[in-house]
């Protein structure tokens, strides 16, 4: 799921909810699935799914004359067990939550049996404690059923994580259960469907109404069991002899390999550096209206929201945008989510956390190592102001709801850890880790001690320190740096203390010294709470950079001389060395060096630092004024990204000098909308003076 979530979980429970502190184990596993057969009929008018199921199942390890289905708001019409295909009716009691049946006999674990059930699925008659529960609890979506709506699309489909399979199918629904399956759907002859697996069969019945069989051969687990049925156009698209396909609205159907286009080397490159092709026969992304989340990575049919779906003209200002990211995000979870799976929810940290980090390694891949810096430096940093977090650690068993799980921690805070595992073990052991996880683990269940596991066997190291301060405890270090040159020696010295309460961390850290017009880098490892360390030097260093490789997830206190900040901007190489530098210079504005910074800022090589030097330059100063104009105007004229047009537009619109008119009226003629309006903004402040 991609994390619009994560501001609704906040919502859920409360303070003072007593379910708070509950121990929320893994699941007992009594029986198990293994196949499941669905054949389904919809009721539009009344929001019914009528539903037949056959599900197949064996015993976990005992012996077992009794099941426990999940199944929510249900009619459940009739229970029978399936033999010689002969039904016999089984005794069962269904309390609106689960189905408790009594097999015919005890099963041992060697055998599996098959239980027929025949159901009405009714989502819209579920109770809920409030909208946002039903929201994102309801299972099963009717979209303008009843086509009052004018010009909205009639749809259907399915949003299952976390635990809402049951709504539309009797089924055991946790995370660490798999089945294959078939899905058939009657539906309206007109509409095309979606399910997991290859469609199988297509058969239309002469009456207005057409069967599609969809066939899942490999396992998954329920929460990503899903259809949808609408009008989508198709877009054929392939990666290697693997079908990849993209469902839209008829109107944005043209757009499709705009949009979508670059799925295929997605798919190619996550196959790539996770050394494991995509696992599965086919990948289909299909957009739908009033989605709550942003994205569901079911098993070979991703469904997103409907923000994906945009013009070429809306894409023409979009860059990396939410869009593509939730297209990358979703995409990544066919390994980390659907081919290996969190044994329950309290393990996000293998799912949602992976997939996160997924849209900062594509975003290095297509756009530059920046661009995937500038993601995960937003991720830790939205972490780092949410201070109401850090009471709870990244994995952990005990939380309200399993919503509450998919936050930020999960995300962005472990987002930043495992890029500091990445720098930690480089990339070759990293990746080679995270392949060999994949396949220890295909198709099973997993939990961050797998993971660790594997980066252990493959790098040799323990790594149980770090497993343990950053995925069992709660916070992060907060570190203060001072440093100081000591001529009679020729020696810098550095002190890092660790200023939070608890444990220290134990942080191993490159620090790049600068000095005499060469960097030297030096590998260190902080252990307590005050460590130093000293480096000999040929002449006082320019710059001493700690944690040169910027990734530590803590807040760091440097206290660095804007001196220092200039050099930084001009010679360390990162994106975050360049950004701190700017954001040093944008707190005191009016020192000639800050200027220097911002100055030479407007032509950074990253377009989101020169747009936050766009926008910090005090345009009222006139030093400021005569060093950027000029460049501002070369900026609108020969910038490579719209959006650095845009700011320089409204920068300079806002001086309303007429010299700048022919500039302004040029850029009205821009494809861009961001261009265009920025200039139309800047030309109507002229005209009004
Ligand atoms: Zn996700």
């Amino acid at each position: 799921m991609i994390n619009l979530i994560l501001f609704v979980a906040s919502l859920l429970g409360g303070p003072g909810d007593p379910s708070a502190n509950a121990y929320r184990a893994a699941a007992r596993r009594i029986n198990d699935l293994k196949h499941t057969r669905l054949d389904m009929r919809f009721d539009y008018r009344h929001r019914y799914l009528y539903g037949k199921e056959w599900v197949t199942l064996a015993p976990h390890f005992n012996p077992t004359d009794s099941l426990r289905l999940d199944a929510r708001g249900m009619e459940i019409k009739e229970v029978a067990i399936v033999q010689n295909e002969k039904k016999t009716p089984l005794h069962f009691t269904y309390d609106g939550r689960s189905i408790a049946i009594r097999l015919n006999r005890s099963w041992r674990r060697t055998e599996s049996y098959t239980i027929y059930i025949d159901y009405i699925s009714r989502p819209g008659e579920l109770k809920f404690k409030d909208s946002t529960m039903r929201k994102f609890n309801s299972g099963l979506y009717f979209v303008n059923p009843d086509s009052t709506a004018k010009g909205k699309p009639v749809q259907i489909y399915t949003q299952c994580e976390t635990e809402n399979a049951s709504v539309w199918f009797p089924t055991i629904d946790k995370p660490d259960q798999k089945s294959t399956d078939e899905i058939r759907m009657t539906v309206p002859a007109k509409y095309v469907t979606l399910s997991n697996g290859r469609l199988a069969a297509s058969k239309d019945n002469g009456d207005g109404t057409r069967t599609d069989t969809w066939k899942m051969e490999l396992p998954q687990p329920p929460y990503l069991f899903m259809l949808a049925v609408g009008d989508f156009r198709i877009y054929h698209d392939h990666w290697r002899n693997i079908p990849v396909d993209y469902y839209l609205e008829p109107a944005y159907a043209p757009y499709a390999k705009q949009i979508f286009g670059t799925t295929p080397e997605m798919i190619d490159y996550f196959s790539r550096i996770l050394h494991y092709d995509f696992p599965w026969n086919k990948y289909a992304q299909i957009v739908v209206r009033d989605y709550a989340s942003g994205g569901m990575e079911n098993t070979t049919a991703t469904l997103l929201n409907e923000y994906v779906q945009q013009t070429p003209r809306q894409l023409l200002d979009a860059y990396y945008s939410k869009g593509q990211s939730t297209i990358v995000h979703e995409l990544f979870h066919q390994w980390f989510g659907a081919l290996v799976t969190c044994r329950s929810w309290s393990n996000q940290a293998v799912d949602e956390t992976f997939a996160e980090f997924s849209d900062g390694l594509w975003a290095e891949h297509q756009y530059g190592r920046d661009a995937g810096d500038a993601l995960r430096a937003h991720d830790v940093q939205i972490y780092l102001k949410t201070k109401s977090v850090d009471t709870a650690p990244m994995v952990r068993y005990h939380y309200r709801n399993e919503l509450d799980m998919f936050d930020v921690l999960t995300y962005y805070k472990g987002n930043g850890v495992l890029n500091m595992l990445r720098n930690y073990l480089g990339d070759s052991a990293f990746f080679s880790g995270l392949s060999h996880y994949l396949h220890v683990n295909a198709f099973k269940n997993a939990e961050v001690d797998q993971l660790r596991l594997a980066l252990e066997d493959v790098s040799g190291q323990d790594l149980h320190w770090f497993f343990d301060q950053w995925y069992y405890r709660a916070g992060h270090p907060i570190l203060d740096i001072r440093h100081r040159w000591n001529d009679t020696t020729a020696t810098e010295t550095v002190w890092l203390r660790q200023t939070q309460e608890g444990e220290p961390y134990r942080l191993p850290m490159a620090i790049d010294i600068y000095s005499g017009g060469r960097k030297q880098r030096y590998m260190v490892r902080m252990e307590n709470k005050l460590d130093s360390f000293s480096f000999h030097a040929s002449s006082k260093p320019d710059l001493v950079n700690v944690d040169a490789d910027k990734v530590l997830v803590a807040v760091i206190t440097d206290h660095q001389s804007l001196d220092e900040y200039v050099f930084q901007y001009f010679h360390a190489p990162l994106y975050l060395d360049r950004s701190q530098a700017i954001n040093a210079a944008i707190e005191d504005p009016s020192d000639a060096r800050s200027q220097e910074i911002l100055i030479a800022a407007l032509n950074d090589p990253y377009y989101g630092l020169r747009i936050n030097a766009v926008s910090a330059l005090d345009m009222k100063n006139p030093v400021i004024r005569n060093a950027a104009s000029p460049i501002l105007v070369q900026l609108i004229h020969s910038d490579s990204n719209h959006l650095v047009k845009a700011a320089a537009l409204s920068v300079l619109g806002k001086l309303r000098d007429r010299e700048y008119m022919p500039v302004f009226k040029e850029a009205l003629t821009s494809p861009s909308d961001a261009v265009r309006s920025a200039a139309g903004t800047a030309v109507g402040l002229l005209e009004r003076n």
